[in-house]
This record gives structure tokens, sequence and C-alpha cells, in this order.
């Protein structure tokens, strides 16, 4: 079996006994991301980098020290975090050229654990996007089947670690950037409660729902990876003190008296009926070990996607004003005063989608039109998330599917805005009342493509939701794909 395919706890065990140097590991995979640039995962591929950094984690394996079981582990980053001295573009034209002087909070962390970077992942343009087809590096192929999306924006994290070009990945989920291309690519993917995870370093898209979070093959490899990154960041305002906790501890799939409920508005006319049928095959499973499945409702879910489009576009019109073309970031050399240049720089250095939701943003803040748009949106929040405490009085995880279909074709939604944004139906509301939530891959639609069931929890429930996660892949198993020839 490819040294690639195996998970980061697999990995860990061979660099520690010496059956393999971490050199020639990160080589493989280097060698194995040339061979599958049609996926497009990469945006930039830092070979140099990657080898010192694995000559240096090589050194600590060789210490007599204990050291972190990522030490040594290859990895790729989304494009949106900030890596010092490597290009950091949000795959856009805007910082096509910008390399970052600092790095995120959480790639500082990692490199400490030795783990080693092998480069920046493709993405929607600052995150915005369920596809990742908005990008100017082109789009990312769904390794499973090249004519399908890898689900966006953190397609090139989740196609990555899906197609063993990473041993695992970071991504960003504002609305669903982590769980959703997790899904359609059937890997784990874990968007923390807001304020776990430090986002000091990570390009903003909207500063109130956005958060970190790992990709990865299972889910002992994800408690792992925020084991790593969990904990509070004296440099990031809305980082929280005293939560992170030990994710690998009793990690054993227990899911007896566990109560579950099931939103029927996550269970609606919207959802394919094959990937309804996954879903509910999971939940038999975890029934089968003890849980109890209970209907639900949270009835202000319909207005989650309505809501979730007016705040985060709001806050996008806000953060990117950043971007006036002196700065930093791309700049027309031709204006001929200082509007033009604002005007034209902003006019070329973003693509159509950043642009519709600046314009949307800025539209729902205005004044005259704030009340009716942007408050009632923040009032649709609270009460979104006090519909989910109340059903969390009476159960402890919330389950649900993570999209309503499988992968859907390259193009097939590019020039649809309405029908791309409801594909994160089942996704955004988590973001609205900055919970946690895992997705998990629990089979295949008809069209042989994955199905990632969703698991919902109470802020800071990370632990439980792992749980319930790893019990998912005790009975149905990993998703693997077949390697290519010569691999
Ligand atoms: N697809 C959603 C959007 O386009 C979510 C994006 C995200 O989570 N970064 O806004």
């Amino acid at each position: 079996m490819s040294i690639c395919k195996k998970t980061i706890m697999e990995t860990s065990e061979l660099l520690r006994t010496k059956k393999i140097g971490a050199v020639e590991l990160t080589k493989e995979y280097l060698k194995n991301i040339r061979k599958n640039a049609d996926i497009n995962a990469y945006v930039t591929v830092c070979e140099n980098e990657a080898v010192n950094a694995a000559e240096s984690a090589q050194k600590l394996l060789d210490s007599e020290d204990e050291v972190s079981p990522l030490c040594g582990i290859p990895m790729g980053i989304k494009d949106n975090i900030c890596t010092k001295d490597i290009r950091t573009t949000c795959a856009s034209k805007m910082l096509e050229n910008f390399t970052p002087s600092y790095s995120a909070t959480i790639y500082n962390k990692l490199q400490r654990s030795g783990a080693v970077l092998l480069g920046k992942l493709n993405m929607d343009e600052f995150a915005m996007g369920s596809s990742t087809e908005y990008t100017i590096f082109g789009s990312v192929h769904n390794p499973w089947n090249g004519e399908y999306v890898a689900g966006g924006s953190s397609g090139g994290s989740a196609s990555a670690v899906a197609a063993n070009l990473a041993a695992f990945a970071l991504g960003s989920d504002t609305g669903g950037s982590i769980r959703q291309p997790a899904s359609f690519c059937g890997v784990v993917g874990l968007k923390p409660t807001y304020g776990l995870v430090s986002r000091f370093g990570l390009i903003a898209f909207a500063s109130s729902l956005d958060q970190i979070g790992p990709i990865s093959k299972d889910i002992t490899d994800c408690a792992l990876i925020m084991n790593a990154i969990a904990g509070h960041d004296p440099k990031d305002s809305t980082s929280v003190k005293g939560h992170a906790s030990d994710y690998l501890e009793d990690l054993d799939g227990k899911v007896d008296q566990l109560r579950i409920g099931l939103p029927m508005e996550f269970f609606d006319s919207a959802l394919d009926g094959d990937v309804g049928a996954v879903i509910r095959n999971a939940l038999k499973s975890l029934e089968s070990r003890g849980a109890t499945l209970s209907e639900c409702s949270l009835p202000s879910i319909k207005n989650a996607v309505p809501a979730y489009y007016l705040i985060s576009s709001s806050e996008a019109s806000s953060n990117l004003a950043r971007y006036d073309g002196i700065r930093f970031g791309y700049r027309n050399e031709n204006a001929k005063n200082i509007a033009d240049l604002y005007r034209l720089s902003r006019k070329e250095g973003f693509g159509s989608e950043v642009k519709r939701r600046i314009l949307l943003g800025t539209y729902a803040l205005s004044s005259g039109y704030q009340d009716e748009l942007y408050k009632k949106a923040l009032k649709v929040r609270s009460i979104i998330s006090q519909e989910f405490n109340s059903a969390f009085e009476k159960y402890d995880v919330i389950a649900a599917p993570t999209c309503p279909t499988t992968a859907f074709k390259l193009g097939e939604k590019l020039n649809d805005p309405l029908k791309m944004y409801l594909n994160d139906i089942y996704t955004v509301a988590v973001n609205l009342a900055g919970l946690p939530a895992i997705s998990v891959p629990c089979g295949k639609g008809k069209n042989g493509l994955p199905v990632g069931i969703q698991l919902i929890g109470k802020p800071f429930s990370e632990k439980l939701l792992l749980n319930v996660g790893k019990r998912i892949e005790k009975e149905i198993g990993r998703l693997e794909i077949e390697q290519k020839e010569g691999l």
C-alpha cells in the first residue's frame, strides 16, 4: 500500500519506529502531488521548504525527547491562512502576489509540532463559494470523479486529503466550507465551536462566522489535529480560554444512552432520496448501538440561508474594504486620480462572486435598508441560536445530512448563484449559532460519490461529536479511493 494512503496515526508510528524517514515521506507526497496535478488541489507547492521542514522534523524524531504525533507529517493549508514568506492568495487576483510577513497562530502551532507544510490549497476566492470553481487558479476536480466539483470553498483541502496529496489539511468554515467539501470528497471535516481555534492570520471573510478546522482521513486523525490547534490565543480577541481538551482521550465510539435529535427541516424535499437513504442507514447503526433517535423541529432554519447571506456579505463588504490598491494587493497602474485607483483596482482585482457579495453587503448595511435587511437577519440569527439551545435541552447531538446532494457536476451551478447558495441549506445555521459540527463519511450515493452525515453539538462538545463520528466510522468504515496506476 502506498505510504500516502495511511492515516496520521499509522504514518507517525512508521516515523517513530524508523521504518520510514521524514524526508523520504515528504518526497513521496510531493511525487503524488505531481502525478495528480489534474485535480488542481494546490495553488502553491513549496518543495524546498517542505524538504527542509522534513529534515528538521527528522532531527526531532531522532532526538531522545517525546515528540508530537504530528512530527514529520506532511500537510496542506488552505490559501487564506497566512504562512510567513509563502505566498497566500485567497485564490484572488487581488492577492495573487501577496507574501505575508507573519504566520497565522495555527500554522505556528503546527510547525512547532513538527508538521511539514507541502503547500497552499486551492479555494473559492476569499472563501466565497460552494464548489471551488470561483478561483483564479482553475476549478478543483473531485478525486472520485473528475467531472464533478470537490465542493467549496475548501475544495483544495478536501480533495488533497481524499486523493492522498496531504496526510491532513486545514480549511476554513464560514457557512459550511469545511463540512460540505469533506462530504463531497468522502473525508472527515470538523468546524469547531466559534472561538476554540485561533483565527489570527486567517484572511477574514465574515469575522463573526469564520472558523478554521481540520480535514482528515479519519476521526482519530481529526482528534489528533484538534489537540494541536485548539486553545486560547491572546492575538485573537474572540478566542476563548479554558475549553480545549484532550480529544484523543476516551475516543471509544460509545453511543449508548445518546439522545439524537433529527430536525425534520433537514430531512425535507430538498434532500435527494439516495442521500437520505445513506444517512438513515448510518443513523440506524447508531440506534443499534443504543442511541435513541427522535424527530425534532428547528422551525426558523428555513430562514437560515437568507440570514447567512445577508450577514456574511455585510461583514465581507466591510472586511474587503481594505483592498484599495494602496496598502496591499493588486493595483491598477494607469489610474489618473485616487477615485479611479480605488475603482479600477477593485474592479480588476476581485472576481464576480466577490463583487456580488460586496454589493449585497453594502446594500444591506446602507441607511434606509439596514433595519429591514441586516438587523432583521441578526434577529433571525438569535432566534436560530435559541432554537438550537432548546433542542440541546432534550438531545445530546443533532444529526442531519451535511448536504442535500452528493457532489454536482463542474459548471452545473456556476451561472446560477441562487442554486449555488441553496447547497448550503444544511450547513449555514451552525455558523450563525457558533456551534461545532462535523461531517463524517457514511456511504455513497447512486452516482458512486460520497455522502457525509453531519453531527451538530452544543458549544465545546467536540469530544462528543468525535465519539459519535468514531462509532459511525467503526460501523461503516472509511471511504477510500483506488490509487491511480503506477502510484
Ligand atoms: N458556501 C458558503 C458561501 O459561499 C460558505 C462559504 C464558507 O464557509 N467559507 O458563503
